[in-house]
């Protein structure tokens, strides 16, 4: 559902930014939704929500409607498995205490990871990897980088290939918590639940279950989606109730195929997430 034009606006409700493994600032990410005509979007940073006041401002100043969002991190039997959230509490604080604790892990994973690749004899220090992340959230696109910046591989996605990938001899699984966990905590917070990039978890039984454990929502649009995947999850979507959404997972420069915009929904899925909202009470107390 990307190329098409809906008459009443697109939107692509999977943006990172620098407050993640994003390269552009909030600002600068709705400066290119505002190019490529869309009329909402979310930027849904790993674990972390604190891109949002100053992409709001920036929506606002251009006339974009921009949704709260997350993309949050669990596991599963050792998979990573990803959550957004949409139209979330950002002050909920619960769910910024449960964040917080996310980013502390992430830090200690990359010296984890870090150690694992200086036993493969690899010259990185944990301090290079920061220097990429900045104060955002840290992941595995910061070490790929230092590693370019090392000279031990020529692209991020070498740095995946060889070290870092899910199979890799330098990966270290990024969250402890279960899916379930973290779809309460984002209906706690007020947000809508919705299973990332099912491409990657390859497994439309745990989807189901995941429904049963609180799932709303269902990214059927994304960049790494072929129209038979698009097909395919539009279906076990509409078996099990769950809303579609979609979007780029644009990371900005260097990742192709991925720009803003690449994958997007028409403006009608997001009336029906609001509608969602306003039928399910999602917080458990007043
Ligand atoms: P983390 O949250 O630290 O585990 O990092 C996950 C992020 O790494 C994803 O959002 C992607 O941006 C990136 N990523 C994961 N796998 C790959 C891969 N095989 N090649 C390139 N980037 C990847
Ligand atoms: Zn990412
Ligand atoms: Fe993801
Ligand atoms: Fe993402």
């Amino acid at each position: 559902m990307s190329a098409a034009r809906a008459p009443e606006g697109n939107a692509d409700l999977h943006l990172h930014t620098v407050y993640s493994d994003g390269t552009e600032t909030p600002t600068r990410v709705v400066e290119l939704a505002q190019a490529a005509g869309l009329r909402a979007i979310a930027i849904t940073d790993h674990d972390i929500l604190d891109g949002y006041p100053e992409a709001a401002a920036a929506a606002q100043e251009r006339g974009i409607e921009l949704i709260p969002g997350i993309e949050m991190s669990a596991s599963w039997d050792g998979c990573e498995v990803h959550v957004l959230g949409f139209f979330l509490e950002l002050h909920y604080q619960p769910l910024q205490r449960l964040l917080a604790e996310q980013r502390q892990r992430r830090i200690a994973r990359i010296h984890d990871m870090v150690s694992r690749l200086q036993q493969l004899g690899l010259q990185i220090e944990p301090e290079d990897v920061f220097a990429s992340s900045g104060q955002g959230s840290v992941g595995r696109p910061h070490v790929a980088q230092a590693l370019v910046k090392r000279g031990y591989v020529a692209t991020e996605k070498e740095a995946f290939n060889r070290y870092i990938g899910n199979n890799g001899p330098a990966f270290i699984p990024g969250s402890p918590l279960a899916p379930a966990l973290v779809i309460d905590m984002i209906r706690q917070a007020g947000g809508i639940p919705v299973l990332a990039h099912p491409i990657y978890l390859n497994n439309d039984r745990l989807i189901a279950q995941f429904a049963r454990d609180g799932l709303a929502g269902l990214e059927v649009y994304h960049s790494s989606h072929a129209p038979d995947a698009v097909q395919r999850y539009e279906r076990v979507a509409d078996e099990l109730g769950l809303l579609k959404t979609g979007g780029s997972d644009f990371h900005g420069r260097g990742k192709e195929g991925a720009e803003i915009g690449a994958a997007t929904i028409p403006y009608s899925l997001i009336d029906l997430l609001k509608q969602w909202k306003g039928t399910h009470r999602t917080r458990s107390c007043a």
